[in-house]
């Protein structure tokens, strides 16, 4: 019996490098297209969408999903458009960018109806609001680098290799930020400063981030560098002051691979300022390396706008901003309503939202440095009535306990932004079974055009 199971298990329905023709089915939320190949067992392909007729080659075969590659494609989407960069879809940073942006639309859309579908909740999701012009419009970017032929390369690695794809233009980011990438890599090759190597795992750059502001053309360039110090710091320094005219701020992070993902906390400013300004929405913001602060500022005006319209803010209410970062929602509110509290659990992020309320001369708001869910818990236990909840949380949505403190201090409005549609349906479940019901439709907004991300917004109602 037992080894029956286990031959069951092992029989997997594609072989490695099995050649097949097949219709794509769907397409998963990083933006590859999906071809079941058994209702339980789906293969992902990279550039494949919806509907389309393909030929594939079976690249990887794990026990539950496989990876396909297309050899050719038999029938085209009409959806699909030929943008003359496929290496965005190699590096996998701008999956979507061969679909027409009308389909990119209509499909977040689709994405967020189905994912509420799926949980049984009936409600009405609205048609993704897109921008004007969809490229070229971060306000932030890190990327690697790497010495690979004897240069200094920045780009994106291959997907699940250690080889770095050279890019100069990432499409998605300010044109500015891309030109300021290359040279700041090409003053680090100057100096030849070592690049951290995955395989060798030693040397110092790992990614050069850069940040601008919209508004005020403020430049924050950060090296976050496996060592502490880097060679030839003061001549690095005036050549990037130089050769960028809108640096105000030169940072080094000191983020060890073996700790860090990406960025740490440790930050050494090298040239300027500690931090850049911008503006959103007509306040100032304080934005310092490590702070979240949303990488698509004209989207993010509307989003504000938008989630602030919803809420139906009254001058009387008592508002909590919940994953607040540097503080942009509440200051967006706090003249609108009685009293603002932020909750937020990165301290430099923190001390931005701080300052922020001074330099937007704000005196009913109060941002406090906690993880969400247990400040949640005090903020219930001190018996505070919140009228608007507003949530923003990272991509793994809420936790129970947050959801379960926010509706036992029974607020009249939650309104929920949300950057990942499927735990804001999970949670939404769980919101509505403790008496809320969803108010109106959501509202998916492209804060990530060519890119499958979903931001949307749903408002939830007291019963
Ligand atoms: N509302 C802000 C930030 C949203 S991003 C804006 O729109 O700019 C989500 C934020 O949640 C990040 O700043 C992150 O640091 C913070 N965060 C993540 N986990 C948290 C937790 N457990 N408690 C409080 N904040 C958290």
């Amino acid at each position: 019996m037992y080894e029956v199971r286990i031959i069951a298990r092992t029989v997997l329905p594609v072989k490695l490098n099995q050649e097949l023709t097949s219709y794509v089915d769907d397409i998963r939320i990083d933006g590859m297209g999906i071809v079941y190949i058994t209702p339980e067992y789906p293969l992902y392909v990279a550039d494949a969408l919806p509907g389309e007729k393909i030929k594939l080659l079976v690249i990887q075969v794990d026990k539950y999903s496989g990876y396909g590659k297309v050899l050719k494609r038999l029938e085209r989407s009409v959806d699909r458009q030929n943008s003359e960069r496929q290496y965005l879809i190699d590096a996998g940073t701008a999956p979507l960018v061969n679909l027409k942006y009308d389909a990119q639309l209509a499909l977040k859309q689709l994405q967020v109806q189905k994912l509420f579908t799926k949980q049984n909740i009936d409600v009405q999701v609205d048609v993704t609001i897109g921008m004007d012009q969809p490229t070229y419009y971060r306000n932030k970017t890190i990327v690697p680098v790497k010495w690979q032929n004897k240069h200094l390369t920045s780009g994106f690695y291959k997907r699940g290799t250690h080889e770095l794809v050279p890019m100069d233009d990432y499409f998605v980011n300010d044109a500015k930020i891309d030109k300021a990438i290359i040279t700041v890599r090409n003053i680090l090759e100057k100096y030849q400063i070592t690049a951290f190597d995955p395989d060798l795992e030693h040397g110092a750059i790992r990614y050069i981030m850069i940040r601008r502001g919209y508004y005020s053309h403020e430049l924050m360039v950060v090296l976050v560098s496996n060592q502490k110090n880097i060679l030839h710091e003061l001549e690095i320094s005036n050549d990037i002051c130089q050769q960028l005219p809108e640096l105000k701020s030169l940072i080094l992070n000191y983020s060890p691979k073996k700790e860090y993902v990406l960025l740490s906390p440790n930050n050494r400013t090298l040239w300027g300022d500690n931090a850049i300004h911008d503006t959103l929405l007509g306040y100032n913001f304080i934005i310092g390396p490590n702070s979240f602060y949303q990488v698509n500022p004209q989207m993010t005006e509307l989003l504000y706008d938008l989630a602030a319209e919803k809420a139906e803010l009254k001058s009387t209410d008592t508002v909590i901003d919940a994953y607040s970062g540097i503080g942009t929602i509440g200051i967006s509110v706090a003249h609108r309503v009685k009293k603002v509290l932020g909750v937020e659990v990165v301290p430099g992020a923190v001390a931005d939202a701080q300052l922020n309320l001074q330099a937007n001369k704000i005196t009913n708001a109060e941002y406090i440095l906690a993880d969400a869910p247990a400040q949640f818990k005090k903020w219930q236990a001190e018996n505070l009535k919140p009228d608007v909840v507003f949530v923003d949380p990272p991509r793994r949505g809420l936790t129970s306990s947050l959801i379960k403190a926010t509706t036992d201090m029974s607020p009249e409005r939650i309104v929920y932004i949300s950057c990942n549609p499927v735990t804001l349906s999970r949670d939404a479940v769980e919101i509505m079974a403790n008496g809320y019901r969803i108010d109106g439709p959501v509202l998916p907004v492209d804060q990530f055009p060519q890119t499958s991300h979903v931001e949307s917004i749903a408002v939830f109602r007291k019963d």
